[in-house]
């Protein structure tokens, strides 16, 4: 009757998981980012244009770009031209989706500015 309590092995030894997102980089301000502070955005081409819409979901294939949830960003990325790089395409791009996306954030996010 020697039960010799001390050899259990240690429970909780992957407690620790830590949730690692993979980080995305940001099209307006370059920056590297966890996939939650940023827009999944995708082209849709339309008529020789190329319609940028926000993905809700990543789960989508084909190209996509990122962007923080930042109206900064999306200026930044307006003023480069960071669509036409991070899609790879001349056509003209359409961004209303995303203009009317961001201003309400501006409106809405208009406390102490
Ligand atoms: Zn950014």
């Amino acid at each position: 009757m020697s039960k010799n309590l001390s050899s259990m092995p240690v429970l909780g030894t992957q407690a620790s998981a830590v949730a690692q997102e993979p980080s995305r980089t940001c099209i307006g301000c370059k920056n590297k980012d966890v996939r939650s502070q940023m827009l999944r955005l995708k082209a849709v081409e339309t008529d020789l244009r190329m319609r940028i819409r926000i993905e809700p979901h990543s789960a989508t294939l084909g190209r996509g770009a990122w962007i923080h949830k930042n109206p900064r960003c999306f200026a930044q990325a307006r003023k480069r031209r960071a669509f036409s790089v991070a899609f790879r395409t001349s056509l003209p791009f359409d961004i209303s989706e995303l203009t009317d996306a961001f201003d309400s954030q501006i409106s809405t996010n208009n406390e102490s500015g």
